[in-house]
């Protein structure tokens, strides 16, 4: 019953792990998406800037070409040189829109192999998301499968073991972290190591009576490795599985 409950809890807990385990790749996933989403963003506010940028290197252009008609007819040299003035800022304007257009390409250029790179990790993470879901949930329906047969099994075997005896082993199973049996085949308890007292641990072997360890009060198992050779009639009382005698173990 021990080995039962052992192997039900063990996958109880992997039943309620599977989503955990779920939700931490998926939560990953999703950070993935939005650094993605961040930086195509800013790459269409680049492209903005840049088509922005365009536009006044033409507005400028026909502006100079347009004051350069006009100087032809400057009466004054003060006209003149306002002219002048004036196209010099149009150059000047159009240099600044032309240097900022080059850092925009060489910072785009790698933000865009970014996102082309991460675009291609994506899929392949999200399918292996979706991989590892689809594994989960088959995980979980083969664990569930076989906790309804692991229950059914021992509530087969509670049925057989006296009533004030399962009520202490439940009582143990509560308070001793899941472990109400301890195995004392080598004349120690296997869970908090106390040495049994030799008087003790032959009456233990007789296994007529069911004993309790004196120190964690857990129910003692005496557990001998079985000789199969020497006991090639025996193996009808030993559960193939475990290689343990089935009774309270
Ligand atoms: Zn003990």
């Amino acid at each position: 019953m021990q080995g039962l409950d052992t192997r039900a809890e063990d996958l109880r807990k992997e039943i309620a792990a599977l989503p955990v385990q779920i939700a931490a790749i998926e939560k990953l996933l999703e950070a993935h998406q939005r650094k993605l989403e961040a930086d195509r963003a800013v790459l269409a506010a680049s492209q903005k800037e840049r088509r922005q940028l365009d536009l006044d290197v033409q507005t400028h252009q026909q502006k100079i070409s347009k004051l350069r008609d006009q100087m032809l007819s400057a009466k004054t040299n003060e006209q003149y040189r306002a002219f002048q003035h004036e196209i010099e800022f149009c150059d000047k304007s159009i240099a600044k829109s032309e240097d900022r257009t080059l850092e925009l390409m060489l910072a785009s250029e790698s933000l865009d192999n970014n996102v082309k790179a991460a675009e291609e990790a994506l899929t392949t993470e999200k399918a292996e998301v979706e991989r590892q879901k689809t594994e989960a949930r088959q995980r979980t329906a083969i664990d569930l499968e076989q906790l309804k047969k692991l229950l059914a099994e021992r509530a087969e075997l509670a049925a057989t073991v006296a009533n004030p005896l399962l009520a202490q082993y439940e009582k143990l199973m509560r308070k001793r972290a899941g472990v109400a049996v301890s195995d004392a085949t080598k004349g120690r308890c296997s869970a908090c190591q106390l040495e049994l007292r030799p008087q003790m641990y032959q009456e233990l072997r007789k296994g007529e009576s069911v004993m309790y360890c004196e120190n964690c009060q857990r129910i003692l198992h005496y557990n001998p490795p079985v000789d199969f050779d020497a006991a090639s009639g025996a193996p009808a009382a030993v559960d193939p599985r475990e290689g343990r005698r089935v009774d309270m173990s």
